[in-house]
This record gives structure tokens, sequence and C-alpha cells, in this order.
């Protein structure tokens, strides 16, 4: 299916966007192909830079017509290994998409292009004193139209919910270049099927999200973070509860770093000052966010001190400046920074809350039986049941990627849990979706693939 270079489809769809719309050659960009987690570097024939919703619709029907396939990406920072061409795809970046078109206050939504980057949407949201609430490392690269085609989570789920819950209304493009327009600002629009969702997490396999309406939230004027010492997971899970209870809204996040992680960052990540001793068995970051800071101030260190004194805390550290609560943070965002300071293999799972200190041990026996000098470190956002684990087995670790696979997703199928909660299946995870999805569910899913792209020409091969 592979096309040739200079191919009559290839003129059609040079002329189609002009000469600032595409890139040939040498001209592409590595970023635009190479794969950091697939390890895959296929440059495409031609590179589209489309510039709004028609040239798309126009390119897609081209592709369509000639059955030939076509991989969409936005900032290229998704870690299953999803939109990196595969052999005898061409790409679509809409990396020149990037207008942020309306703030409306009175609806408290905002009506972007799918190739802005994630951090202006948050600044521009913060100039008119609004909040978006989707919050993640990548925030700086990332394009909300790559959020949305995989349906990203983050650090704030447990208040805010995954991206899917921030949408109001999608403009997206079919395979056959039929633009589907779901552009509006009603919240409350029950008119049959909710079309917006099927193209929220489908990996750019339904069709191509050209812009979206985006819900505000009233933005938070407090903040207070704490990072605490805990000895059991049993402590973490109803010190949990208990945050929920005491701080209702107000708890904006609950990250959780296993023992094992912090040593790591303690040890491979220089630039970051752990604030507690390295011997508590879990490490909790709390964060509480409101509108009345002196308030929620108190009610924050109210619900630690009681936390203390149930014993479901052994230390806290409660952030006082700023600049103690960017440390914090960077304290937990050090997790990630450890996974490049030597190749670790990175998972991102979810559980029911009360099975997770089983996992954690339970993971760690099956791989050490394996490999013995294996280093583990699990982290990540409790609050919402979603561990992250990073693993080296020592030299084997590349070659033996899918024997860890194996392991870590046959425990998650026994708990009934999802072997992907945030960063969605890609090509990485694909042979392991019959582990979280039945059958019938699958099948399901690939009846709408079919009805929406019955040539297959979008992604093909993502997913299933
Ligand atoms: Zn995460």
């Amino acid at each position: 299916m592979a096309i040739i270079e200079g191919s009559e489809l290839i003129e059609q769809l040079k002329e189609l966007v002009g000469p600032s719309g595409y890139r040939e050659g040498d001209d592409i960009d590595a970023k635009n192909y190479k794969d950091m987690m697939g390890a895959r570097a296929v440059k495409p024939p031609l590179l589209l830079r489309p510039q709004n919703t028609e040239q798309i619709s126009q390119i897609l029907k081209a592709c369509n017509e000639a059955k030939q396939p076509i991989t969409p990406q936005g900032g290229m920072t998704g870690l299953v290994s999803g939109a990196a061409p595969l052999d005898g795809e061409l790409v679509l970046s809409i990396e020149r998409m990037k207008e942020v078109v309306e703030v409306d206050k009175f609806t408290s939504t905002m009506t972007v292009q799918a190739g802005v980057e994630l951090q202006k949407i948050q600044e521009a949201a913060e100039e008119n004193n609004l909040l978006f609430p989707l919050d993640l490392g990548a925030r700086g690269s990332c394009t909300i139209g790559g959020n949305l085609a995989t349906n990203a989570g983050g650090n704030r789920v447990i208040r805010y919910g995954m991206i899917r819950d921030m949408v109001v209304g999608v403009e997206a493009i079919l395979a056959d270049g039929t633009v589907i327009d779901g552009l509006h600002k009603l919240r409350k629009n029950n008119t049959g099927y909710d079309l917006k969702q099927l193209f929220i997490g489908s990996e750019g396999t339904l069709g191509v999200i050209t812009k979206a309406v985006l819900k505000l939230a009233p933005k938070p004027n407090s903040q207070a973070v704490a990072l605490c010492g805990l000895k059991s997971f049993d402590d973490v899970a109803n010190f949990l509860v208990h945050a929920q209870s005491s701080l209702g809204s107000n708890l904006s996040a609950f990250e959780v770093l296993w023992n094992n992680t912090y040593q790591l960052i303690d040890e491979y990540v220089p630039s970051v000052n752990t604030p507690l001793a390295d011997n508590f068995g879990f490490y909790v970051l709390i964060e509480s966010m409101g509108s009345n800071t002196e308030r929620d101030l108190e009610l924050f260190l109210d619900a630690l001190n009681q936390a203390t004194e149930k014993g479901l805390i052994e230390e806290v550290v409660v952030a006082d400046s700023d600049t103690k609560i960017r440390n914090i943070w960077a304290v937990r965002d050090g997790a990630a920074e450890v996974i490049g300071a030597g190749y670790m293999h990175a998972y991102d799972v979810s559980l029911n809350i009360d099975d997770m200190g089983y996992f954690g041990e339970e993971v760690e026996k099956r791989i050490r039986a394996k490999w013995s000098d294996t280093v583990i470190g699990l982290f990540g956002h409790i609050g919402d049941g979603n561990v992250h684990i990073i693993v080296n087995v020592g030299p084997d670790t590349r070659n033996a990627h899918l024997e860890i696979d194996e392991i870590v997703y046959t425990l998650i199928q026994e708990l009934n849990g999802s072997i992907s909660a945030e960063h969605g299946i890609g090509i990485m995870k694909k042979q392991f979706l019959n582990y979280s999805k039945s059958d019938p569910e699958i099948g399901l899913m690939k009846t709408l693939k079919q009805t929406m792209d019955p040539n297959g020409i979008l992604s093909p091969g993502r997913i299933f």
C-alpha cells in the first residue's frame, strides 16, 4: 500500500495545502516521525501541515479515495507509540492550527483549534481569571488535539476528571472528509448519542479532532501543599478517605510515592531536595485548592492534624511559600526524571485502591523471582486509582520488555484492573487489550472503526 514519491496523490495533496503546508525529504523534522517509546523511526514520504478544517477535510477525502493510510499527530508526547508513522503512512500534523478562538466568560468556555499547546490554554484561562484544570508534565509541548485524542489525565483528575469531562463540544473530520460540527457551548444537550466522546480517546483511529469548546472552572485563589510520610499502604488508603471527607471538593491532588521511588529520586535526581527522611514506607503529596485563602489553609492544617492524631501520618512538611510548594511538586515530578537516568520500562495501570498495597508487593515479588537485581519504583495518582511503575531488571531490560509486560498485566487482569489508566493503548499495549476489555467490547470497538473508517486509513493498527 506504500505510495511512491511524485505519485498523483502526493502532487494533489501538495497542491491542496500550498508550499508552506507540507514538508518532504530532509525537511521533515525527526520529531514528526521518531518515536521515543517504540524505538521506531520511519520517515514518511510526506508531512502535511494544514491550516484549517477545510484543508484537513480535503486531505482525508483524497487519502480515503486512494486508500492511503495517514496518521494524525499533535505534540508527539504520547507514551504508547501511537502517533509516529508506520511504513507507508503519511503524517498529518496539526502544528499550524494554534489559534485560541474565543474565551467566553458567560458560559465559562474556551474555543480552540486543535494545535494549541496545553500551557497556552492554561494561560489564556488564567488571563480571564478562570482555570483549565488539565495539567500534566508535557504541558509546554503537548497539544489540546492530542490531549483529546488520547483522553489525557494527569495530576488533578481526582477533582476535575479526565479531559473527557472538560469538553463541551468537538469538531472532528471523518476518514472520508465529512466534517462533524459539534462545536457549541451548551452544557446540557441531551439529543441522542454523545458523538464527541467517540473521538475523545480514539487515538486518531475514528476521526481527526480539529477544534474544541473546553469547559473552564473558577480559578482557585488558595493553594496549600504538604508532603507526608506514612508507614503502610493501609494508612495511605485511610488517609485518602480522611482527606476526601475533611477537605471535600478542595482536595485537588493526592499523589503517592512508594519508598522505592523516593529512594530512586534521592539517588538519581540530584536537583530535587527531598524534605523528609528516606525511611517511610510511603510518601503522600496532598494539595488543597479553594476560594478563601485563610479559611482553606485552616481547613487543610486541621485535616493534617487530625490525620496525625489518628496515627495515619507519621511526619508532615507543609509548604509555607510558593517556592516550597514548587519544591514539593518537584519531588513528585522527580519520579519521571528517574526514568531518564537509566533505561527503565514505564507502566501506567489502574486498580481499586484496596488492591494497591498488595499489587505493589506482589508485582515486585514476581519480577524479582525472575530477575533478582531488579530496580523498581511505584508512584502515581493514587486518589484516582492510577499507579505508574518503573522497572529495570538489569542488562536484559530492553529485550525482556514483553516478559515484564506479561507479568505486570497478568497481575492487573487478576485484580480486574486496567492495563492503561491514562496513556492509552497505541501500539505498545494492543496485544494486551483483552486483559482489560472483553471480546464483546472489543467487537463493538471494531464495528465502530469499520463504520467510521471503512477503508482503514486513519492510524491503522493502533489500539487493535
Ligand atoms: Zn501520570
